[in-house]
């Protein structure tokens, strides 16, 4: 198996290799497809398995196949327990994006530092990263609108649960299309997991790592 043979086109298979991703993961094998058939994804994987890559690529792949970013607001956001991942995915993002023209925009947006920045930074971004609470207060300042987003991503769901998100994520989840696709990655499928799999994706594909 090849990141070609997955659907991945030049630019993202130059990155690749560049990046010296020899071959795809599992988890890569099983998502890229999935999510690039636009299916709801519940991906049961730790850190370290690859996983941020997993929905990275495909969801860089369907910008490069649109060509076109022509929606005044975010089409994709990926929700995060922490800071640091909001760091770490948003360079993914951008790292694995470098050969795409037209440029994909990615901000990643947490709490623990001054909103007025984060405010100027979602305007005109592709893909937005963020914590569930700062999120809430951008949305509370109109400084974006979650009306145009196509793909909900919640990385390390169950962590954000822990850390008591889930009153966040709720609010965010009611202010969200209802016509998504939704990505879901979890170290554990415990009942918290199982309820939002339940109430907020559809027909998942279910890997395991
Ligand atoms: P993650 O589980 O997403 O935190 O990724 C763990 C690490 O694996 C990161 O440092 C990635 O750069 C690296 N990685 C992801 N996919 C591959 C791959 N197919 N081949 C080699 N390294 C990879």
């Amino acid at each position: 198996v090849t990141f070609a043979s997955l659907g991945l086109s030049e630019p993202l298979v130059k990155v690749v290799q560049e990046q010296h991703y020899t071959r795809p993961y599992p988890i890569q094998r099983d998502a890229i497809p999935s999510i690039l058939q636009g299916k709801d994804v519940l991906g049961i994987a730790k850190t370290g398995s690859g996983k941020t890559a997993s929905f990275v690529l495909p969801i860089l792949e369907l910008f490069h196949r649109t060509k076109t970013v022509t929606s005044r607001y975010a089409s994709v956001l990926v929700l995060v327990p922490t800071r640091e991942l909001a760091s770490q995915v948003a360079d993914v993002f951008q790292n694995l994006g470098v050969h795409l023209f037209p440029k994909v925009k990615t901000v990643a947006v947490y709490g623990g530092v001054s909103i007025n920045p984060q405010m100027k930074a979602v305007y005109g971004a592709d893909i937005i990263v963020a914590t569930p609470g700062r999120l809430l207060d951008l949305l509370g300042q109109n400084a974006l609108q979650l009306s145009d987003i196509e793909i909900l991503v919640l990385d390390e769901a169950d962590k954000m649960l822990e850390l008591g998100f889930a009153d966040e994520m709720n609010q965010l989840f009611d202010q969200l299309p209802k016509k998504r696709q939704t990505i879901l990655f979890s170290a554990t499928l415990g009942d918290s997991i199982q309820d939002i799999n339940q109430t907020q994706l559809h027909k998942p594909v279910k890997i395991e790592v």
